[in-house]
């Protein structure tokens, strides 16, 4: 027996209309997200990880944004079809979402804890009182100390990483099923950094959410992700669970995420970054959107589109040599180098 998934997004296009053309920022995207899930999307900027956010949260600025075609799926039924009303009401209460800036994300001008009992009030109809005990007890909840005596502060009396543990008490005041956290932590120093993803995957366990990290930084997803999605150009280039990705990446883009960020095990390696920078939205190279940049590319690649395909098991990877890359017997190909 199959189960439905409590989010799916299928074949999903997005595109922006530009002075220099149409640009497609999603281009047939499919991911699913079980409860208690965490899955993390990770790209560089501009590979459409956080349009895909927005458009699941229904935030995206259309126009100049389109959706073209497509599903996203919440337990079976499409948020694009629903009504306003049905759409606003899971929005926030169902589906929650984090933003990357607390600060601005936070009204400067009313008191943090007055901002989460908005929550009570406005989605539970509770009063004053009890809203603002609500208030408190998700403040402890995230790890604010004292949190009796500053729920009547403002957010530019907390310090970057308090502003998103409050940020993230509004998000899950109405234990939503789906937690979209984009960049959580960028703003944020390491040790900081570490704390509320921390915090984060302890909610989620708590309230068996699914929880979907979006994050340009493949070191902060190790340990909280299950599973990966790599996007590149609006596609996803290669989705697995978590240590498979790590271990046997099957797809260069993602080798080179790899080899681009420090680890421990590999003392005296040389880090290497991707050269070149990802594509135009509005200038697709044909075949594959990587193959300027791929050590590996061919002319099948300039020519043909690589479909999101298994390399192993539950391991799928949009590349044509995906089985080589898998098992590590590719070789880069010097004259697509030059
Ligand atoms: Fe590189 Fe070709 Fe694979 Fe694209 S299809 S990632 S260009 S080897």
């Amino acid at each position: 027996m199959t189960t439905t998934p409590l989010l799916e997004v299928k074949d999903l296009h997005v595109e922006f209309r530009t002075k220099s053309g149409v640009a497609q920022a999603i281009n047939g995207l499919n991911f699913s997200l079980n409860a208690g899930e965490t899955l993390a999307i990770l790209g560089e900027s501009g590979s459409g990880k956080s349009v895909t956010a927005q458009t699941i949260m229904g935030i995206l600025d259309m126009p100049p944004g389109h959706i073209a075609g497509g599903q996203i799926l919440y337990r079976g039924e499409d948020i694009l079809t629903m009504n306003e009303t049905k759409r606003r009401k899971l929005r926030g209460v169902n589906i929650s979402m984090i933003f990357q800036d607390a600060l601005s994300a936070l009204n400067p001008v009313l008191p943090v804890g007055w901002q989460i009992a908005e929550m009570f009030r406005v989605h539970r109809g509770m009063k004053r009182g009890p809203a603002k005990k609500k208030a408190i007890e998700l403040m402890q909840r995230v790890g604010i100390p004292g949190a009796e005596g500053r729920v009547g502060d403002y957010p530019h009396q907390f310090s970057g990483g308090m502003r998103q543990r409050i940020m993230i008490a509004i998000a899950i005041a109405l234990d939503p099923d789906v937690l979209i956290a984009d960049e959580p932590t960028t703003a944020l120093d390491v040790t900081v950094q570490a704390q509320v993803m921390r915090l984060l995957k302890e909610l989620q366990v708590e309230n068996n959410m699914g929880l979907i990290l979006i994050t340009h930084d493949l070191g902060v997803v190790a340990d909280v992700a299950d599973k990966i999605a790599v996007m590149y150009a609006g596609r996803v280039m290669e989705a697995a669970d978590v240590y498979e990705i790590y271990a046997k990446p099957a797809h260069p883009y993602t080798k080179g995420l790899l080899e681009s960020i420090p680890r421990i095990d590999a003392e005296g390696d040389r880090l290497s970054a991707i050269p070149g920078l990802p594509p135009s939205l509005t200038d697709m190279p044909s075949g594959c959107p990587f193959n300027p940049r791929c050590p590996y590319a061919t002319d099948l690649c300039v020519s043909d589109r690589p479909e999101l395909l298994p390399a192993a098991e539950g391991h799928y990877s949009a590349c044509h040599y995906r089985e080589d890359v898998y098992q590590g017997t590719i070789e880069p190909r010097q004259e697509a180098q030059a």
